[in-house]
């Protein structure tokens, strides 16, 4: 591999470029990559670890609420919006550096700088014009929010990248959309005392998941305060001579407010990357195509993460880049299954699932038995909190094989976790029956549903 100045040179210092980074380096491979903004990517910089921390800093509200209910008295609260957001920054900043140094532990070589190709083994840092060649180039440059393009006024709104950063709260936000980002940012906002609304076109929110959790999530958003728009979409956005926002929907309502945060989608970053020079195919979205090993149409060309839009999610183009970099450089060839993917949404109340959705199991068998169990948590007979817990499991009748598990309450993503392994391992309903129950716990429903709530037959 020497006549290249690199074996690997990766584009995207995110989650699966630099976990590919690292693993081909310990192979002995010569890796180089280059990141634009920051390493770390959008997960560590702007995506789930500074979502979760503004998560947990949103749940006090109803923290100091909850405690009058087992005999404190809290004091005046006050909130600091800047005080978060600085350590918020700083906690980003140290596992940027974290991410830094483990890179140049393992012998990559770091270009802070947008990359792109320039043929099949050939890429340009725009910083320098420097020019790499590489035998392998790995595409990880992730995806980037979608703001409504023929949207008038779309100048106005800000995503999930600005949202972490706001100077300072508005007093009343809306958040367009309604998939995992929408839900957990109306959470927070909401939690942190902004008056919030979200609004979605669609039906219901959390599309793909099961319809239970769907309907409870939005229902228990209602409840604490968040107004949800059902079916309507933004037509225009003006902004007022104060600076605030107005926002006209195609349903006929107007929506003011200091702060409009649109999260309906993010499309594959895969723009200007010079894909066209190196033959590299993608699809009418610019996701990169690519084989089960992640390999593009170029032989010399791969691409991990949500670049290539297969299941976005952190853990998953962790995966694919360790799996890409062991089958490349380690000489120990393996493939991502993609087919059961424990997965968390940080709402309020949070949601945890594994497995197949009602609707997606019947789709495989008609004989199936559903067991529900929605209850209020023990926490709230006290806190007085008017909030339910719900687990959903989907049973496949005829084999007793566990198809799905789905929870909505406290703590559901950390049980998502153990869940999916119970799945992966072919659980059936009998193994959970036959578990002892963990006792005072939610989770003991889990092991104690004894009846189905519901038969279907085919
Ligand atoms: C608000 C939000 C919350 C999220 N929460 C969760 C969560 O709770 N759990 C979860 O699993 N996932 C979550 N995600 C999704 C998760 O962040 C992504 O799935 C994950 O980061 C994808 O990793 P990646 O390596 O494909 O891309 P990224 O992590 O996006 O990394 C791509 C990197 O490439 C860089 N780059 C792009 N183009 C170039 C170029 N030409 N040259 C050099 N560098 C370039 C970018 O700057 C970026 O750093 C969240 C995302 C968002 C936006």
């Amino acid at each position: 591999m020497t006549d290249y100045d690199y074996d690997l040179f990766v584009i995207g210092g995110g989650s699966g470029g630099v976990r590919a980074a690292r693993i081909a380096a310990t192979h002995g491979a010569r890796v180089g990559i280059a990141e634009e903004y920051r390493y770390g990517g959008t997960c560590v910089i702007r995506g789930c670890v500074p979502k979760k921390l503004f998560v947990y800093a949103s749940k006090f509200s109803e923290e100091f609420e909850d405690a009058e209910g087992f005999g404190w008295t809290v004091g005046e609260r006050t909130f600091s919006w800047e005080k978060l957001v600085a350590a918020k920054d700083q906690e980003i900043t140290r596992l940027e550096g974290l991410y830094r140094r483990n890179l140049e532990r393992s012998n990559v070589e770091l270009h802070d700088s947008r990359a792109v190709l320039e043929d099949a083994h050939t890429v340009r840092l725009l910083s320098t014009g420097q020019s790499f060649t590489a035998k392998y180039i790995l595409i990880a440059v992730g995806a980037s929010p979608n703001v409504d393009r023929d949207l008038p006024g779309n100048e106005h709104v800000i995503t999930s990248n600005e949202a972490f950063h706001l100077d300072h709260l508005p007093e009343k936000i809306v958040v367009a959309g309604g998939g995992y980002i929408a839900v957990e940012f109306a959470g927070i906002f909401n939690g942190l005392g902004v008056d919030t609304t979200l609004i979605y076109r669609g039906g219901e929110i959390l599309r793909g998941f099961d319809t239970d959790l769907r309907t409870t999530v939005r229902e228990e958003m209602e409840k604490k305060g968040i107004r949800v728009v059902l079916n309507d979409a933004f037509e225009k956005i003006e902004k007022q001579e104060d600076g605030s926002l107005v926002g006209r929907t195609k349903g006929g309502e107007t929506l003011a407010a200091g702060q409009i945060m649109f999260a309906i989608g993010r499309n594959p970053h895969s723009n200007d990357l010079g894909l066209e020079k190196a033959g590299v195919e993608t699809d009418g979205i610019g996701a990169i195509k690519v084989g089960p090993d992640s390999r593009t149409n170029v032989e010399s060309i791969y691409a991990v993460g949500d670049v290539t839009n297969r299941a976005n999610l952190t853990p998953v183009a962790i995966r694919e880049g360790h799996a890409f970099a062991d089958t490349v450089f380690g000489d120990k060839p393996w493939q991502v299954d993609h087919s059961l993917i424990a997965t968390a949404v940080f709402s309020q109340p949070e949601m945890g699932t594994v497995g197949l959705t009602q609707e997606e199991a019947l789709e495989r068998t008609s004989n199936l038995d559903i067991y529900k169990a929605s209850f209020r948590p023990m926490k709230h007979t006290l806190s007085g909190r008017d909030e339910k817990m719900l687990m959903k499991m989907i049973v496949d009748a005829d084999t007793d094989k566990v198809l799905g598990v789905h929870v909505v309450g406290p703590d559901a993503g950390e049980l998502a976790q153990i869940l999916g392994v119970t799945l992966q391992m072919g659980a059936t309903k009998a193994d959970f029956d036959r578990t002892i129950a963990v006792h005072p716990t939610a989770a003991e429903e889990l092991v104690t549903m004894r009846e189905p709530t519901e038969r279907l037959r085919g």
